[in-house]
């Protein structure tokens, strides 16, 4: 007998979780009184082969995050030969000198946290002649290890990012591991609305239902969705 090949007999889980988060998502929107319409689900699908993502597209998903610049660039492309009317997310730390390569690459950016990358990104806009909506991500836990702008940097980070053009999304946050979450969603729901901004990015695998109910307009999920990161 030959030894099975788990790669071969593994079942596609990816219709079925699917399925399930849509469910869990828009119970979610209803508890809140919000439309389930004005949360999107961002399938987080870094360190996912094309493979893997291929079943979310056969079941219409058309939102995706990735965390690096280069990942993003090898597996894309051909996937969006495919699928053009994809919508890629760069939500992971992005240096200055990636700028122009996200901006041509993504359509929406999260993690605009510092006055260099609001330069970069700015130039990078300018030269591909391509507006990018960008997220201003806050460290709401104050980790020192995290990215994110500090609270106190908020205002004037995004005074800087309007003066020279950047279309802002909102806020986008990654609350501390291992303790209750909501308190750091209410606070940046605080924030957005005190700066005038109505996008709200937070909320993963573990916590977008609290994070449905304290304002998030964009979820960023892998997972509930993919499986556990190998
Ligand atoms: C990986 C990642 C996610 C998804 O996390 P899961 O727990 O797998 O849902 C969301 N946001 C950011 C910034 C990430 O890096």
């Amino acid at each position: 007998m030959n030894s099975p090949d788990p790669s071969l007999s593994a079942p596609n889980l990816a219709p079925t979780r699917l399925a399930s988060l849509r469910a869990r998502i828009a119970a979610a929107a209803r508890v809140a009184s919000r439309p389930a319409g004005d949360i999107t689900l961002i399938a987080v699908s870094k360190t996912h082969p094309a493979g893997d993502i291929l079943p979310l597209l056969t079941e219409g998903q058309r939102v995706f995050g990735e965390n690096r610049v280069q990942e993003a660039e090898a597996k894309w492309p051909a996937l969006r030969e495919q699928y053009p009317d994809v919508a890629l997310h760069l939500i992971g730390q992005l240096q200055s000198n990636k700028a122009e390569e996200a901006v041509r690459l993504f359509d929406c950016i999260h993690s605009l946290d510092r006055p260099s990358l609001v330069a970069a990104l700015g130039r990078a806009m300018d030269k591909a002649a391509r507006q990018v909506p960008c997220f201003v991500q806050v460290n709401i836990g104050a980790e020192p290890q995290k990215g994110g702008c500090t609270i106190a940097d908020l205002a004037p980070l995004l005074a800087e990012a309007r003066a020279a053009g950047i279309p802002l999304a909102g806020l986008m946050c990654v609350p501390p591991a291992g303790i209750e979450a909501a308190p750091f969603f209410a606070l940046a729901d605080k924030l957005a609305r005190d700066n005038g901004l109505t996008g709200l990015s937070m909320g993963m695998s573990e916590d977008f239902e609290t994070a449905i109910q304290l304002g998030a307009t964009h979820i960023r999920v892998g997972s509930a969705l993919f499986g556990a990161r190998g």
